[in-house]
């Protein structure tokens, strides 16, 4: 199970410089990355017909930080990270909240999680993890065993 693996120094290293990444290009891209105004309607993931796919390397980078004990299940169609609107994991959030936003554009959003996954599969072979690309609800609630 990923989330009990024992996450070394450098992985977790390699993934917030991967995340630094993201929140530069983010930051340079302009209008092209949207205006987010933190409503948090995005993390309601039914509600919003929306889906959030993660990788091995950010769940166990917020297992690292949070504690695997933390590691909550989804009810329901809303992030558990997501209490009264606001992100409760705002500093170790996963990538696609990084890079979404409801009013930028389509293309560069799909650009940069491209490369951002290129990025995050290294990190994968690099240090000998199964690769997969799952859905957040999924991942969660199998964690849980729910
Ligand atoms: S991306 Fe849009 S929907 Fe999501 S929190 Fe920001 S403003 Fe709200
Ligand atoms: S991790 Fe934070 S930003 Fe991402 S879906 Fe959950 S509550 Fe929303």
């Amino acid at each position: 199970m990923v989330a009990g693996f024992e996450t070394s120094r450098q992985l977790l290293e390699r993934v917030a410089g991967t995340y630094e990444w993201l929140q530069k290009q983010v930051c340079s891209a302009g209008e092209m990355a949207g205006t987010c105004k933190s409503c948090g309607d995005c993390c309601d993931f039914e509600s919003f017909d929306h889906r959030l796919f993660i990788t091995p390397p950010e769940l166990m980078y917020l297992t690292a930080k949070l504690g695997a004990e933390n590691i909550k299940p989804m009810a329901g169609g809303r992030c558990p990270y997501n209490v009264d609107n606001k992100c409760t994991i705002y500093e170790y959030r996963f990538s696609g909240c990084r890079i979404f936003c409801c009013n930028g554009d389509a293309d560069f959003q799909s650009r940069l999680s491209e490369e951002a996954l290129q990025k995050l599969k290294s990190i994968c072979v690099d240090f000998q993890i199964p690769y997969s690309y799952a859905d957040l609800a999924t991942v969660l609630n199998s964690l849980a065993g729910v």
